[in-house]
């Protein structure tokens, strides 16, 4: 067989076995949808397919850690602790990059730096931390309010569905009146705004 690609030191298959091993079956499909999402925006756009791919499939891998591995990991990886006064929401990406890295030997820098950025974003997302941030919220699997919103912007522009993504997002974090992580502020004042 194949290697998946020379970014990845296994077959796609065994990629796949790694993921569904640390996820529920509904999250893992969702990371099935990501990947194929991310591809497509990549396709249309002329971007790098099989970086898009990579990232899109793994940027969940470390969604279902507990508290206290992430905490470690922060620790360990002298990550700032402000960190600490966030939670899983934060962690599963900026953290969760190391996971990937350490567990999976994956070590493009490109592709950790987009699962690092899939939540959060940040001021200076390139190309590829665009598509793995917007194929996550637009996968077909996703029903909420504002999704159709955002598949819309995305057929003008991805630049657009960032913004609608962003837009939407913060007011929604919002009106749950939980906590934002100021990187997740300083994307949406960057990229977000009009
Ligand atoms: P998922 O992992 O596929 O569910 O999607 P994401 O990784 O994009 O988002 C995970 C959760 O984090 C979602 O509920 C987001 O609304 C939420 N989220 C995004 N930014 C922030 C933030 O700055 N603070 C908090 N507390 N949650 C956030
Ligand atoms: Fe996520
Ligand atoms: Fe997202
Ligand atoms: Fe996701």
């Amino acid at each position: 067989p194949e290697l998946f690609s020379a970014l990845v030191p296994m077959f796609h298959e065994e990629l796949l076995t790694a993921l569904s091993a640390h996820l529920s079956d509904y999250r893992y499909q969702h990371c099935l949808r990501v990947e194929k999402q991310a591809m497509r925006i990549a396709q249309e756009i002329g971007a790098d397919v099989t970086r898009a791919g990579i990232a899109g499939l793994l940027h969940d891998y470390a969604k279902e850690r507990t508290d206290e591995a992430f905490r470690v990991m922060i620790t360990a990886q002298h990550l700032d602790a402000e960190l600490l006064n966030y939670g899983n929401a934060i962690w599963h990406g900026v953290v969760g990059r190391y996971f990937v890295e350490q567990e999976l030997g994956i070590h493009d820098a490109a592709i950790l730096q987009a699962i690092g950025r899939h939540t959060v974003g940040d001021p200076h997302m390139t190309t590829l931390d665009k598509i793995v941030f917007v194929a996550d919220y637009v996968e077909p699997g996703r029903h909420f309010p504002g999704v159709e919103a955002a598949r819309e912007a995305l057929a003008n522009s991805l630049d657009q569905a960032v913004a609608v993504e962003l837009q939407q997002t913060i007011s929604h974090l919002v009106e749950r009146h939980v906590k934002i992580y100021p990187t997740t502020f300083a994307t949406y004042n960057e990229l977000g705004t009009n």
